[in-house]
């Protein structure tokens, strides 16, 4: 038969949307939807018969637009594994949340909640009421407020405390983070004329007195969350820099950044100062981020001075920048964990995943590294290494935490062999994500935990990459 007499032969929308695999897409994703998808997979059909391919039946089609529709379906947000090494990994959504948090955060989602409503009488109420206890009662500040992330945090302190003022900001703390945050660019955004005082590598107390003038609004330090200044290096701690800063009546703000709430070093890691510490320093506001070392959702803590707070929660900015139910309900719940810290590495993630020694990461590598080892050609190799995770999202910077991982090493030892194994990996059904390394795939297994589901997952890597 010749491709026109073929073309004849291909069932009509109508005899495929009759089939059992159309019947069982349409309980799916409605009769709407499916008749598109036929109708596009028809049109693709009839451009293949007519290059000479065989004629698919009225149920390979159906079945064809079931998978169309069922792909388009999955989340465009993919969960992923991320073996990376990075634990607060910003492109990958930062921290996990607690059990507590989770649980807190969905029933305030299906639920009517008293956001706004003083349950006590009736009247209207605040949203920040429900988490200004307990966060004063971690910090040791006098008042607090909570809005988007600590980007806002510091673009509302700014605008609240120095618009059309000076702030007097040290040259080694002009920062830019990840995602166009630079300190210059959000300083005049918030209407506050810089003043840069030292140099680079050194900055001191005459520096910042000399600053101070009738204009200035503002002191502010910013911890140097991503990089370090070592060498002939100087800056002015927060305890002094509040005693210049008090001593002619300007307020200090300190922005720690990731911040954290309890002393790391009890945890094993490297000492990072802590919100109480910079309260106790005399800073008069303190910003931090809600999903770094917290480990709670996006958020940004202003904590400090009652009459400060109550001076940045008029400004109107400040309902532009505010927090939803969802992650009030959350950050809550990840709040509440904190009162009891002894049990923090079992029940917050981000400090449950930073505590892991890496001889229990070592030995969870050396139990996958054979079910890896088969589900890949022989062509690359896998062993098990060790490695250095990070903390990440500017916390701790260049302090590593010692891990372990499989390395997948392509024996080719071509750049493209390499190439399309981290790819295979990449579109496998949770993709796994690791890291490029002097030629292999690094999985630094320091952030995985659902081990079987990883096994599971990796059942599908495809039959090219050479399954044996
Ligand atoms: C991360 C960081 C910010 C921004 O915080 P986000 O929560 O990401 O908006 C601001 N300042 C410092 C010093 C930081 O490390």
């Amino acid at each position: 038969m010749d491709a026109s007499a073929n073309l004849r032969e291909i069932s009509s929308v109508d005899q495929i949307l009759k089939t059992a695999p159309a019947g069982a897409a349409i309980e799916c994703f409605g009769r709407i939807a499916v008749t598109q998808a036929i109708r596009a997979i028809l049109c693709e059909t009839r451009e293949k018969v007519r290059q000479g391919k065989d004629v698919p039946s009225r149920e390979e089609i159906a079945a064809a637009a079931f998978s169309r529709l069922d792909a388009n379906d999955r989340p465009m947000l993919r969960s992923v594994f991320n073996l990376t090494g990075t634990v607060l990994h910003t492109n990958l959504g930062r921290a996990i949340l607690a059990e507590a948090a989770v649980d807190a955060a969905a029933a305030a989602m299906r639920e009517a909640v008293a956001l706004e409503f003083d349950l006590n009488n009736g009247k209207r109420g605040e949203r920040d009421d429900h988490l200004r206890a307990l966060i004063c009662e971690l910090t040791g500040a006098e008042d607090a407020t909570v809005v988007n992330n600590n980007a806002a945090a510091v673009l509302l302190v700014l605008n609240s405390l120095a618009a059309d003022r000076e702030a007097i900001v040290s040259r080694g703390e002009l920062i830019e983070i990840g995602g166009a945050f630079r300190m210059p660019d959000i300083m005049e955004r918030a209407g506050v004329r810089l003043v840069e005082v030292g140099t680079t590598n050194r900055t001191h107390a005459r520096d910042y007195r000399d600053a101070i003038g009738p204009d200035t609004g503002l002191i502010l330090k910013v911890h140097t969350s991503n990089y370090r200044i070592e060498g002939f290096t100087k800056e002015v701690g927060a305890r002094e820099l509040s005693g210049i800063a008090h001593d002619k009546g300007v307020p200090l703000i300190n922005d720690l950044g990731s911040g954290t709430l309890v002393d790391l070093v009890r945890f094993g890691l490297a000492y990072e100062p802590t919100v109480r510490e910079a309260i106790c320093e005399g800073a008069d506001v303190v910003t931090f981020s809600g999903d770094k070392l917290l480990g709670g959702p996006q958020a940004g803590f202003i904590v400090g001075r009652r009459t400060l707070i109550e001076t940045i929660n008029k400004n109107p900015m400040k309902r532009a920048l505010r927090v939803d139910k969802i992650r009030l309900a959350a950050l809550e719940a990840t709040l509440k964990l904190y009162r009891d810290p002894e049990r923090l590495g079992e029940r917050l993630p981000v400090m449950r995943l930073l505590t892991r020694s890496q001889l229990e990461i070592k030995t969870q590598a050396e139990r996958l590294a054979p079910v890896v080892k088969g589900l890949l050609k022989a062509a690359v190799h896998v062993s098990v290494v060790a490695c250095e995770s990070q903390i990440g999202s500017g916390a701790l910077p260049l302090s590593c935490v010692p891990s372990a991982g499989l390395a997948l090493t392509p024996i080719e030892g071509s750049g493209s062999a390499l190439a399309e194994l981290t790819s295979s990996f990449r579109r496998l059904p949770i993709p796994v994500i690791g890291r490029i390394e002097r030629g292999s795939l690094v999985l630094d297994l320091r952030c995985l935990e659902d081990e079987e589901s990883f096994a599971a997952n990796l059942m599908s890597l495809p039959a090219g990459q050479g399954r044996v």
